[in-house]
C-alpha cells in the first residue's frame, strides 16, 4: 500500500498506518476482530448504489396528458378509462391502458389542476359490492386450516438477520446513497458533509465508477483521492458501502486489451462505451476485476464505519464473443459430456441442427439462431442453454470479486444491487447457499444457515493469517439489495410485489433498498417529480415489505453526464432549500427517530406464496406462439394485485424452493417444469396443499421440449383435467365472457366454488385452452361463446385434505379476477391483515373537481403490511398511496400506537392526508 499517498484520519497521522495497524491486528487476533466487529459502534450513515437505466419498457399509450388525467381519477384499482381531454384546443378521447395490462398507478400525478371539460368514465371497475360479499363468505368459511396450519407451525419465525444484526447496534436504518465526490473540487465535499449532517444521511456509497482513475494502467494504481474522500466522510461520522468500481471499464483496457468489449447480439464488436461494458468472459476482465477488488478489500476493509461492499453495479445484458462461445462449449461439455447428449436435449433433429462436433456451436444471436424478428429461440433448449451459461458467468465474476474481498475482509456482508424484475439473469441463483452448479437454491433456513455461516467459516480459516485466507465456498448476495425506481404511473401493488420478490429471492430475510430517487428519474419520456410526501410513502412501503435501509441514488446530483438530470439530494444549486433536500431531511429525522425499533423485524409469516420463475419467462418470451400478447410478469403480477389488494400477506418465492409452509400456491403460467420442480408441487399437493396451474403452465421441460403426452403431463393426474388444444386471440379485440356454476346453483357458500357475482362482466383473456374434465374435478366455471361455450373454462381437483389444484385455463379479467382467488381462498381461513380491503374514500381531489369524477372512482385502496419483532412487537403498516386526502374506516385490528407520531391510533372514521403512512406499534 502506498503509505505516502495514505490520508488523515482522525487524530491518526494516517489512515493508511491506521490500515496497516488493523491489518495486522486482524492477522493475529481474528476472533477477537469478530467480537470486537460484533460490539464496535458504526457510525451512523448508509449508501446506495449505481442506478437503473435500462430495461424499462415505456408504455406506448402513456403519452403524458393521458397519463395525467387518468392517474389523476384513478386513486382505486381500476384499470381503464376512458379520457377526454382537451388537447390544443380540440377534444380527443383516448384509451388508457398499460400495454402490459396492468393498471395505470396513482398519485404521483394527482396534483394536476383540474381541466374544464374533463370527463371521465369508467370502462371497467371492480366490483366492491361483490368482492365486500365474497370476503364475507370468505371468513365465515374460516375453519379449515388444520393440516396447512400444523405445516406452517413448523417454520422459521423469527432468527433475527445477519445483516440486521450487523446494524442493530446503530440504532437506525442506513439511510444515504450514492455518493460521487470525484466529480467535484474537495472545496464542495465539506458542504456536502454539512448537508448530509443536515439531512439525517448517516451513509454514503462510495467508488462506483471510478476503475478508470484507480488504476491508469496494467500495474498502476492510485487510491489517493479515494482515500481522501474516505477520510472526509469517515470524519463526518458517515458509514460507507464501498463499491469495487466494475461497472465500467478503463478505456485503456478495451483499447489494449479487445477481449474485454463485448460483442452484441447483431454481432457487432464493441470499442469502450458507456457502462455495463465488459465481456463476462474476458480473462482481462475477470483478471483486473478481482485484483481490483482485493486491492480495495485489503485498503479498506478494516474500516470501523465500513458496512458493506458492493460488488459491480447493476449486472446486465450479455456479450456474444468469441471468448464467449469458446466458454459456452465448456460448458456444455460439463453439462452434457457429449455431442449425442446436447443434439438429445435441445433435439437438433429439428431444421438439420445436429451437430457433430462442439466446435459447431457459436452463441445464438442474431447471426446464428436467434430471429430477427422478435428475438425467438430456433431450438429453446439451446437459447435457454444460453441464456443459463451466460448468468452463471456473471455469478461466477461476482464470486470472483467477493472471493478477493474476503481474503481480507471475512466479515462486511457482499452484495451486487439488482432491479426487481430485470428480465436476463435468474436472481433466486444468486441467493446465498444457491448451487449454480445443478440450479438448486436453498431454501429461507439454508440461507440463514448460509450466509451467517459466510462469515464464520471465512473467519475460521483467516486465523493467523488473514491475507492468505481461503475464500468462503459459499457465494452468491450476502443481503439482497435492490434499485427502485417506478413510472409514475407504476401501479402500487406492482412496486410491492417487486419488494417481495426481492425479500423472496434472499430467502424472506429483509433486503437493502439500495437506490430510489428522491424527486425524479432521468431516462423516461416524461420525468415526473415525486409529488410533495410520495419519497417518504415509498420508503415506508419498502420497509414494510422488508428493507432495512432506504438510499438514494444520489446524494449530489451529476455535473454532467447523461444522468445530469436525474434527481439528487443535493440539487446543482448546493443549497439546503429544495422540497427535494427538505423531504429527505424530514425523513432522515424521523427515520433516526423511530427505525431502529423496526430494524431486524421481519415481514410476517405468509401462507400463500407466489411463484416466479425466470426461466419460464425466458422460454415463454423465446417461443414462436401461441401469442404475442403475453407478459410473463403481467400475468404473474395480475394475481398478486388482487391478494394485496385484500392486505393478505404473500411470499414470492421462486421454482427451487420449497413448498411446505405454505396453504396456497400460485403458479400462474409456469410454463417450464424440471422434474424436481414437479416433484415438490406433487408433494406439496399430496400433503393438503393447494396449487393454482393456469393456461401455460407445465407444459415442457428443460430443455423447452414439450411433454408428450395428456396436457398438463407432469400433473395430468393431479389436476383432472385434459388440455386438448388452446386458443388464442388478440386481447384487444377479443374476450370471451365466463359462467361460473355458483351463479347458476347459488351455492356460493361452497368451499370449492366461487362466489356469486354477475359473471356477464367476467371474461377470460388471451390464451383459452379447451378442456376435457375428469370424473370428480369440479367445474367453476365456464366459457360464455366461441365454438368451445359451456365447456369448462376454471375447475378443481380435490387431493388430500383441503388440498387440490386450481386450473385456470383463460386468464381472467379484472372483473373475473376477484372471483377466481375467491374460490382459491374459499375454506383455507386465510384472510388478510384486514377483514376486507380497506378502501379510503378520496375526501377532495386536487386535480378533477368532485363533480366531474364519478362516485365509484373516488375510491382509494389501502396499502397495510405488517413486520414483527422477536419480542413479539408487531408494526403494521398502513399507507396512502394517492395524492389525496381519503377517509377511512380503520377496523379495531389496527389499534395500537403510531410508531410515527407517538399518537394512539383508534378504531373509526379517519382522515388520512395525501401519502399519509401509519406505523401502528403493537404487542
Ligand atoms: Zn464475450
Amino acid at each position: 500500500m502506498p503509505a505516502g499517498r495514505a490520508p488523515q484520519r482522525g487524530r491518526d497521522p494516517s489512515l493508511g498506518r491506521f490500515l496497516v495497524r488493523q491489518t495486522q491486528a486482524v492477522r493475529r487476533h481474528v476472533p477477537a476482530l469478530l467480537e470486537r466487529t460484533d460490539r464496535r459502534h458504526l457510525r451512523p450513515g448508509r449508501r446506495s448504489h449505481g442506478r437503473r437505466r435500462r430495461g424499462r419498457a415505456v408504455s406506448p399509450s402513456c403519452d403524458g396528458v393521458a397519463t395525467r388525467a387518468a392517474a389523476a381519477v384513478l386513486p382505486g384499482r381500476q384499470r381503464i378509462v376512458r379520457v377526454r381531454v382537451p388537447v390544443l384546443g380540440e377534444r380527443r378521447t383516448r384509451a388508457f391502458r398499460r400495454s402490459d395490462g396492468q393498471r395505470p398507478g396513482l398519485g404521483a400525478v394527482l396534483h394536476r389542476p383540474a381541466h374544464a371539460g374533463r370527463r371521465v368514465t369508467p370502462l371497467h371497475m371492480a366490483r366492491r359490492d361483490n368482492a365486500t360479499k365474497e370476503f364475507s363468505i370468505m371468513t365465515s368459511t374460516a375453519s379449515a386450516a388444520s393440516a396447512a396450519s400444523t405445516r406452517r407451525q413448523t417454520r422459521e419465525t423469527s432468527p433475527t438477520p445477519f445483516f440486521a444484526e450487523r446494524l442493530a447496534s446503530r440504532g437506525s436504518m442506513l439511510y444515504g446513497g450514492d455518493y460521487n465526490p470525484e466529480q467535484w473540487p474537495e472545496s464542495v465535499w465539506r458542504d456536502d458533509m454539512r448537508l448530509f449532517k443536515q439531512a439525517g444521511i448517516n451513509e454514503v456509497t462510495l467508488n462506483v465508477f471510478s476503475w478508470a482513475q484507480l488504476q491508469p494502467s496494467e500495474d498502476e494504481y492510485d487510491f489517493s483521492k479515494l482515500d481522501r474522500i474516505v477520510r472526509a466522510v469517515s470524519d463526518a461520522g458517515m458509514s460507507i458501502v464501498m463499491a469495487t468500481s466494475t461497472g465500467a471499464l478503463p478505456a485503456w483496457m478495451s483499447l489494449r486489451h479487445p477481449d474485454v468489449n463485448r460483442v452484441d447480439e447483431r454481432g457487432r464488436k464493441m470499442r469502450h462505451r458507456e457502462r455495463h461494458n465488459a465481456c463476462i468472459n474476458s480473462p482481462t476482465f475477470r483478471k483486473y476485476s478481482a485484483a481490483l477488488a482485493g486491492k480495495l478489500a485489503e485498503r479498506y476493509g478494516r474500516l470501523d464505519n465500513l458496512v458493506a461492499w458492493h460488488v459491480g453495479n447493476e449486472y446486465g445484458g450479455m456479450c456474444w464473443c468469441d471468448t464467449c462461445a469458446k466458454a459456452f462449449r465448456e460448458w456444455l461439455r460439463r453439462k452434457y459430456g457429449t455431442i449425442e447428449a446436447v443434439n438429445e436435449a435441445w433435439n437438433t433433429a429439428f431444421w438439420s441442427h445436429t451437430y457433430h462436433g462442439f466446435d459447431e456451436i457459436f452463441p445464438p444471436n442474431e447471426l446464428g439462431d436467434t430471429t430477427s424478428w422478435g428475438g425467438k429461440a430456433i431450438l429453446g433448449g439451446f437459447s435457454l442453454d444460453y441464456q443459463r451459461f451466460y448468468g452463471e458467468c456473471v455469478l461466477d465474476s461476482y464470486n470472483e470479486e467477493k472471493a478477493a474481498i474476503r481474503k481480507f475482509d471475512p466479515v462486511n456482508p457482499v452484495t451486487t444491487n439488482m432491479m426487481g424484475t430485470y428480465p436476463t439473469y435468474d436472481y433466486f441463483r444468486w441467493r446465498a447457499g444457491a448451487n449454480p452448479a445443478d440450479g438448486t437454491v436453498g431454501d429461507a433456513d439454508a440461507a440463514n444457515v448460509s450466509t451467517t455461516g459466510d462469515a464464520t467459516a471465512a473467519a475460521d480459516n483467516t486465523v493467523g493469517n488473514a491475507t492468505d485466507a481461503t475464500a468462503p465456498t459459499v457465494g452468491g448476495v450476502d443481503v439482497v439489495s435492490w434499485d427502485s425506481y417506478p413510472r409514475p404511473d407504476t401501479d402500487p401493488a406492482n412496486v410491492a410485489f417487486c419488494h417481495e420478490l426481492m425479500r423472496g429471492v434472499g430467502g424472506g430475510k429483509p433486503f437493502m433498498l439500495m437506490e430510489q430517487t428522491p424527486s425524479r428519474q432521468n431516462w423516461m419520456a416524461y420525468n415526473t417529480q415525486k409529488r410533495p410526501g410520495q419519497m417518504r410513502e415509498l420508503s415506508w412501503q419498502a420497509v414494510a415489505h422488508g428493507a432495512d435501509t432506504v438510499q438514494f441514488f444520489q446524494l449530489r446530483q451529476n455535473r454532467s453526464g447523461c444522468e445530469k438530470f436525474h434527481g439528487a439530494l443535493i440539487s446543482s444549486d448546493g443549497t439546503d432549500r429544495t422540497r427535494a433536500f427538505k423531504e429527505c431531511a424530514e425523513l432522515g429525522a424521523e427515520l433516526r427517530r423511530v427505525s431502529g425499533r423496526v430494524l431486524g423485524s421481519r415481514v410476517v409469516p405468509a401462507r400463500v406464496a407466489l411463484v416466479f420463475d425466470w426461466q419460464s419467462r425466458w422460454a415463454i418470451g423465446m417461443s414462436a406462439g401461441p401469442t404475442i400478447s403475453m407478459d410473463y410478469v403481467a400475468e404473474v403480477q395480475r394475481w398478486y394485485r388482487e391478494l394485496h389488494r385484500r392486505n393478505i400477506p404473500v411470499d414470492i418465492v421462486g421454482p427451487y424452493d420449497s413448498y411446505d409452509a405454505y396453504d396456497l400456491v400460485l403458479a400462474p403460467c409456469l410454463y417450464m417444469m424440471r422434474a424436481d420442480l414437479v416433484e415438490r408441487l406433487r408433494a406439496f399437493v399430496s400433503g393438503g396443499g393447494r396449487l393454482l396451474l393456469t393456461a401455460l403452465s407445465a407444459l415442457a421441460d428443460e430443455h423447452d421440449s414439450l411433454y408428450q403426452g395428456e396436457i398438463p403431463v407432469p400433473l395430468r393426474d393431479l389436476t383432472g383435467v385434459w388440455v386438448e388444444e388452446t386458443d388464442a386471440l388478440d386481447p384487444s379485440e377479443h374476450v370471451v365472457p365466463l359462467r361460473f356454476a355458483a351463479d347458476d346453483t347459488d351455492s356460493a357458500g361452497d368451499a370449492a366454488a366461487g362466489t356469486s357475482g354477475d359473471a356477464a362482466e367476467s371474461h377470460g383473456r388471451v390464451l383459452f385452452d379447451v378442456l376435457e374434465a375428469d370424473e370428480g374435478t369440479t367445474v367453476l366455471a365456464t366459457y360464455g361463446s366461441e365454438y368451445y361455450a359451456g365447456t369448462p373454462a376454471f375447475t378443481f381437483r380435490p387431493s388430500a385434505g383441503d388440498g387440490g389444484v386450481f386450473y385456470a385455463a383463460t386468464f381472467p379479467d379484472d372483473a373475473a379476477m376477484p372471483r377466481f382467488v375467491d374460490a382459491l381462498l374459499a375454506g383455507t381461513g386465510i384472510t388478510g391483515l384486514t377483514d376486507a380491503p380497506l378502501i379510503g374514500t378520496v375526501e377532495r381531489s386536487a386535480v378533477v373537481p368532485d363533480a366531474t369524477v364519478p362516485a365509484d372512482l373516488r375510491t382509494v385502496d389501502l396499502e397495510v403490511t405488517r413486520r414483527f419483532a422477536a419480542d413479539g412487537t408487531t408494526f403494521t403498516f398502513v399507507l396512502n398511496p394517492a395524492n389525496a386526502p381519503v377517509s377511512v374506516d380503520l377496523p379495531a385490528a389496527l389499534a395500537g400506537r403510531d410508531l410515527l407520531t407517538d399518537a394512539t391510533v383508534t378504531p373509526g372514521r379517519r382522515v388520512l392526508p395525501p401519502f399519509a403512512v401509519l406505523v401502528i406499534e403493537s404487542k
